[in-house]
């Protein structure tokens, strides 16, 4: 009999859990297993916020993929998918054949959602990848290094501005409020003409969040010197900055540096092959699988699931991505071997830690609340879980976070 074809897509925190824990459930007799992603390594997105920053080397966010697959079992190509043809079974991609698949995982990942705002795509930055955190970095410092040396000074080159007040915006500020003294003491900067401000739709920051552990946060940012613009939405970013809008005024913040943090999406090739989706993102069948394509696995953040007791869609999180990947792992081995029972998705939320900072963090991890010292510990076990999940001892010891505060 013809081994099945499974093919994964993305070698982000699903797409890695499935092949790992796939790998070590079938054997090299049982199915071919290809793994397809744009880069040969795989990012830790949650650490970008560190990268973009300038505070976390951006080598020391990323992995070799061929450190944590078994090329006995698993094939790598490096390329990237442009369209799936769900009628034919077959992946487009960039460089390589079409290839051809019994399975498909789709593990894509997030994009950048602006939200047809104009000027953003073309002006403001956003923390998508490894490269996109790197130019953010390499841009502030450029900033920097151009304001020390102009004769005629522009202040507003050191204004930045971060849109978005979400986990990603706070953790950016965080990292941001640690490396900005230190680019002051490089390039000859007084402190007093830097500006961080944060933009923000919602009456509050972090939304949905614990009220005490947000006014924890607002506290810390804003004795670092971030300046809150809460109730306040980007309407159009330009070459010169921001137009933001409060209570219908309507206000112009010149800015050498604009991040958008407000906003992911699942993939555009989850749009481009006609899937059922909103924003890139397949709301998926308790098993994992696309409306009407039992054969394809979506997880991750291309992946949309309500979650029953808020009647709110999961937010997309590395957490309930690695979950899944788990998962669809299982039922992949249940569909290969033709035995078993397919197991239906759960997600096991365990809680959620908001990094301030390399010493500081706000969380609320199995019910319980903390904050400070021993928030920021707990960031660092979770961090190191991931690759231990991934890549087990070796890749922690590789690339784990052990200098604890
Ligand atoms: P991704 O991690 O996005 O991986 C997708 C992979 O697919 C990447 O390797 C990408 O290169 C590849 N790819 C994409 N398109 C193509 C293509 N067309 N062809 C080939 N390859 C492609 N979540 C948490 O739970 N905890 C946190 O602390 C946390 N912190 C975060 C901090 C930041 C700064 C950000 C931005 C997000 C954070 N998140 C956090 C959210 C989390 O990062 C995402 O939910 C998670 O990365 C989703 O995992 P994924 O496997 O779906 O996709
Ligand atoms: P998000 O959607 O959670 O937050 C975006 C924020 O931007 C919201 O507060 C929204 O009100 C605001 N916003 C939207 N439009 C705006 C506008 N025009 N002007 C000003 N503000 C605007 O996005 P995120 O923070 O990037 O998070 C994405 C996902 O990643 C979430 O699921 C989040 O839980 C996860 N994440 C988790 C962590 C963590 O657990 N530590 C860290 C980062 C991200």
């Amino acid at each position: 009999m013809k081994k099945p074809n499974v093919v994964v897509l993305g070698a982000g925190y699903g797409g890695l859990m499935t092949v790992t824990r796939l790998q070590k459930m079938i054997g090299v007799n049982e199915a071919s297993i290809t793994l397809v992603n744009k880069n040969d390594y795989h990012y830790e997105s949650t650490w970008l916020h560190e990268a973009a920053a300038g505070t976390l080397h951006h080598e020391r966010v990323r992995y070799a993929i061929a450190d944590v697959i078994d090329q006995s079992k698993v094939k790598f190509i490096q390329d990237t998918v442009e369209k799936i043809n769900l009628e034919q079974k077959q992946v487009l991609l960039q460089n390589h054949e079409p290839l051809t698949y019994d399975y498909l995982v789709v593990a894509l990942g997030f994009e950048s959602e602006t939200f047809g705002i104009k000027g953003l795509k073309e002006h403001a930055f956003s923390i998508a990848n490894v490269n996109a955190a790197r130019q953010i970095r390499e841009h502030i410092e450029y900033q920097f290094a151009t304001y020390s040396t102009e004769e005629e000074k522009r202040d507003e080159r050191l204004t930045i501005v971060v849109g978005g007040a979400g986990f990603t915006g706070i953790e950016f500020l965080g990292e941001l409020v640690n490396r900005v003294p230190e680019l002051c003491r490089e390039y000859d900067v007084d402190p007093n003409k830097v500006r961080i401000i944060c933009v923000e739709a919602a009456p509050t920051v972090l939304p949905g969040f614990d009220p005490e552990l947000v006014e924890y946060a607002v506290n810390v940012l804003e004795k670092k010197g971030v300046e809150f613009k809460i109730g306040t939405a980007i309407k159009e970013c330009t070459p010169e900055g921001i137009i933001v809008s409060k209570d219908d005024q309507v206000e112009e913040i010149k800015a050498g540096t604009v991040v958008w943090a407000a906003g992911v999406r699942g993939s555009r090739v989850i749009d481009e092959s006609g899937f059922e989706a909103m924003r890139g993102r397949v709301k998926v069948d308790p098993f994992l699988r696309a409306p009407g394509h039992e054969d394809v696995f979506v997880v991750g953040d291309c992946a949309l699931m309500i979650n029953e007791e808020t009647n709110r869609p999961y937010p997309p999180t590395a957490q309930i991505a690695m979950q899944q990947g788990e998962v669809c792992a299982k039922n992949l081995a249940v569909l290969i071997r033709g035995q078993g029972e397919l197991q239906p998705f759960k997600p096991d939320l365990k809680g959620t830690v908001c990094s301030l900072g390399h010493d500081d963090a706000i969380g609320v991890v199995f019910g319980k609340k903390i904050w400070g010292t021993k928030a920021s510990v707990m960031k660092k076990v979770i961090d190191n879980r991931a690759l231990y999940l991934i890549g087990g001892p070796t890749l922690v010891a590789k690339k784990g976070k052990f200098k604890l505060l």
